[in-house]
């Protein structure tokens, strides 16, 4: 048996009731079989049972009072994954379906997207299985500052720099933020990115990983000689991810038809009004049904698995993990998609993956194609350490620049592998030598 195949018969065994993280492996490793024969110190090394053992992994209690004065119990999570290239980087997730082995998942994939963007970041991840939906101003704030209140000791702006994920925006990155400060008795912003603009925030960033997505596609569109504008597009979520990469789609010339958010999806046939999208779910705080108030040609449909049904060129998963699974797959293909771009992580199942990249399908993957959102944090870090900001305009042309480089270095780690153009094998491969070079060159620990 094969050092991948051995290594990754240990680590399914190690983490068996962690099906998402085995997931994200097993996705990892099956681009690797030609880079490990290639290179003998790695198996010497033994770097995959290695990257596939966090650092470190906290879990803490967070107790918070409700507005009916009653204390609640949630669980807070921070693993620091890995950080042989840099201070561990990756956000925190709010949502109930949080548990360690999601937290893995995203730790794990963070690894391969930070080494991905050139820039010195190493991989971790956070948050809590705490429900923001519901939830009053004052009971955010008070969840915020008691999950600070324990993660305050583990993090800094050297050693692990949280931002936000599902259910974590600039409205939470506040509250922990001010709360770090006050317990700090410092002003060191670079501990968090996502920030205020008016508090070291960078211009860009909550944009940048949607805006970042669409660069990625057009690029892997205009490399393989497709057009992007004019192209019909389908996204699931209405989040920050989903109404940025709505935004810049638009203004490529393409036409975003559907979106939803965990209670159903709108059609809009004559191309999703983004704007509305996004004061209802990121500012009012409602459901999408409510964009039919505004826009009564517009159709809402109960029930956000449905969305894929919609014939589109361009799909772009935007929600959560494993959105779109191997039948999906198939009626997505049936309709004609040419594309995929995974905003979200891990958004489709793995099988859903073989089955695009067997029919031809120009597959984006998520470490490559949603990297654009950690890239501009890592620029809100520089920007906090030499204490200045920069404009709206130079921080778009460098994620432009990361995105392109991204998608050229995850070509060329494909083609000089074997594995021709193929964007999930090249990323994987490209992410994970970045890495395992370094660890080898540090040592054995
Ligand atoms: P948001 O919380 O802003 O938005 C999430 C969207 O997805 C909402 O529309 C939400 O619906 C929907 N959604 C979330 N969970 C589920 C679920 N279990 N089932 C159905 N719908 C769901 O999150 P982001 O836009 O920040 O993140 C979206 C994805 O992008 C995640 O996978 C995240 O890890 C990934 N990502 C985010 C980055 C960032 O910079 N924010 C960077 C890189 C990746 P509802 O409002 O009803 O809950």
């Amino acid at each position: 048996m094969s050092y991948v195949k051995e290594a990754l018969e240990r680590i399914k065994a190690r983490n068996a009731s962690e099906p998402e993280f085995i997931q994200a492996v097993e996705e990892v490793f099956k681009s690797l079989e030609p880079v490990i024969e290639k290179h003998p110190e790695y198996v010497k090394a033994k770097i995959l049972d290695r990257i596939a053992e966090p650092e470190r992994q906290i879990i803490f209690r967070v107790p918070w009072v409700d507005d009916k004065g009653e204390l609640q119990i949630n669980r807070g999570f921070r693993i620091q994954f890995n950080g042989a290239i840099g201070p561990y980087k990756g956000g925190l997730r709010f949502h109930p379906s949080v548990y360690i082995g999601i937290i893995k998942f995203l730790g794990f994939e963070q690894i391969f997207k930070n080494a991905l963007t050139g820039l010195p970041i190493g991989g971790g991840k956070g948050g809590s299985d705490f429900d923001p939906k519901g939830k009053s101003e004052d009971e955010i704030i008070r969840f915020c500052e008691s999950f600070m209140l324990e993660l305050q000791r583990h993090i800094g702006p050297d050693t692990d720099v949280p931002a936000g994920d599902i259910g974590v925006g600039a409205r939470e990155i506040g509250y922990l933020y001010g709360q770090y400060r006050r317990i700090r008795g410092a002003f060191e912003n670079g501990v968090i990115t996502g920030k205020g603009i008016v508090y070291g925030g960078s211009l860009i960033r909550p944009e940048a990983t949607g805006y970042g997505l669409m660069y990625f596609v057009h690029e892997m569109l205009n490399y393989n000689g497709v057009e992007l504008a004019g192209k019909t597009i389908v996204i699931s979520g209405s989040g920050n991810v989903a109404t940025h990469a709505a935004e810049k789609a638009h203004e490529l010339g393409a036409k975003v038809v559907a979106m939803s958010d965990s209670s159903g999806y709108i059609y809009d046939a004559n191309g999703v009004d983004v704007d509305a999208v996004s004061r209802l779910k990121n500012v009012e705080r409602k459901r999408i049904s409510e964009y039919l108030k505004d826009h009564p040609t517009a159709e809402f449909t109960e029930g956000w698995q449905g969305i894929w049904s919609i014939p589109c060129d361009v799909a772009l998963p935007c929600a959560t993990q494993n959105d779109i699974d191997l039948e999906k797959a198939k009626l997505l293909v049936l309709n004609g998609v040419l594309a995929v771009g995974e905003g979200a992580n891990m958004p489709c199942t793995n099988e859903a993956i073989t089955y695009f990249l067997e029919k031809g399908i120009y597959l984006a993957p998520a470490k490559a194609a949603n990297a654009g959102g950690v890239a501009t944090s890592a620029l809100e870090m520089s920007q906090n350490s030499q204490r200045l900001y920069w404009s709206r305009e130079e921080v778009d042309t460098k994620l432009k620049g990361i995105m392109i480089s991204i998608h050229q270095h995850a070509v060329e780690a494909a083609e000089s592998y074997g594995f021709g153009y193929n964007l999930v094998a090249g990323a994987n491969i490209a992410g994970f030598k970045r890495v395992a070079d370094a660890m080898v060159q540090q040592g054995k620990y």
